[in-house]
């Protein structure tokens, strides 16, 4: 069973209290920090989603119940074709359930490790959807903050989805990042704990890109401390396989000045993004432009 792209089989969804009971659940798709993700059927009107569980007494301990409100939140406003969409939650005594957006084709991470690298008409059409996903969201001032294949899955035509919106936040912050987890995709202005802009996002991106073209992220070394010196030198080297496009691109995203970072409309207009872009658009979503 799909769901046809234009098919919105939640509208009375939305508005009904709903229970574990309205879902068959099937095999587990990924681990989380606070549970596990399932494959699911919503029993009627039948379809596909994806069942993420966390449980309570895990994050209380952790204090992270306003985290979590605050991905609810931000990630029912949006709609956009490569942003996961958010459809429901539910809750019991111990657990609280999120309906969310099936992706079929998983973590582009591991799409990166089972490929090495991707080529420039992947990386393109990557760098294209995420730009537009985030300009919506920047719209709505929305900085996502944790940018990373790991948190991006692929839908049905592999095209990119944002997912995870955990540390996403409204614009601008104050906020520190605990620092926990890779250090790779973050920008010069969270090291240094200075108030950040939607512009983490651009240097996020520039890191990404880098990364799906190489293989590795640009600033990765074996310790923290040189990590965070490379990132703050920022200190950039291409290995030849990289294009000169793809170069000029990467080199305008990382700059250490967050207002120096290449504006998002010009990544979507930058010359190697559109020389290679392959991007698919479900028939209901009007194309921006050529
Ligand atoms: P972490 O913070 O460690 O990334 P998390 O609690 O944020 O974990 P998610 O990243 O949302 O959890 O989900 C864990 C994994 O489950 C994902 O990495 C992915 O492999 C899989 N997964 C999550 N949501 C979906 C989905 N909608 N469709 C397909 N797979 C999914
Ligand atoms: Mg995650």
């Amino acid at each position: 069973l799909q769901n046809k792209e234009n098919y919105e089989p939640f509208i009375c969804f939305y508005f009904r209290k709903i229970s574990i009971d309205d879902f068959d659940i099937g095999r587990p798709l990924g681990k989380g920090k606070f549970g596990n993700v399932y494959l699911a059927r919503v029993k009627k009107p039948q379809a596909i989603v994806a069942l993420k569980v966390l449980f309570k007494s895990q994050m209380e301990k952790e204090g992270v119940e306003h985290q979590l409100r605050r991905e609810i939140e931000i990630q029912a406003h949006l709609k956009h074709p490569n942003i996961l969409r958010f459809y429901n939650y539910f809750h019991d005594r111990k657990r609280v359930f999120l309906v969310l957006e099936y992706a079929p084709r998983g973590e582009m991470y591991k799409e990166l490790q089972r490929c090495g690298r991707f080529d420039d008409r992947r990386t393109a059409t990557y760098m294209e959807e995420i730009s537009d996903a985030l300009m919506y969201c920047h719209e709505k001032k929305v900085i996502h903050r944790d940018i990373k294949p790991e948190n991006l899955l692929l839908g049905y035509r592999g095209e990119l989805k944002i997912a995870d919106f955990g540390w996403s936040v409204h614009a601008p912050s104050l906020r520190r990042r605990t620092m926990c987890g890779t250090l790779d995709y973050l920008p010069p202005e969270m090291i240094e704990g200075h108030t950040h802009s939607e512009k983490v996002d651009l240097w996020c991106i520039g890191v990404l890109c880098y990364e799906c073209l190489v293989g590795n992220p640009p600033f990765e070394t074996a310790s923290h401390s040189e990590t965070y010196k490379r990132i703050m030198k920022v200190d950039l080297k291409f290995p030849k396989i990289v294009s000169d496009g793809a170069r000029d691109l990467i080199s305008k995203l990382l700059r250490h000045n967050p207002i120096d970072r290449l504006p998002l409309q010009s990544v979507i207009d930058h010359q190697w993004v559109r020389a290679n872009s392959h991007r698919l658009l479900p028939p209901t979503c009007p194309v921006k432009k050529s």
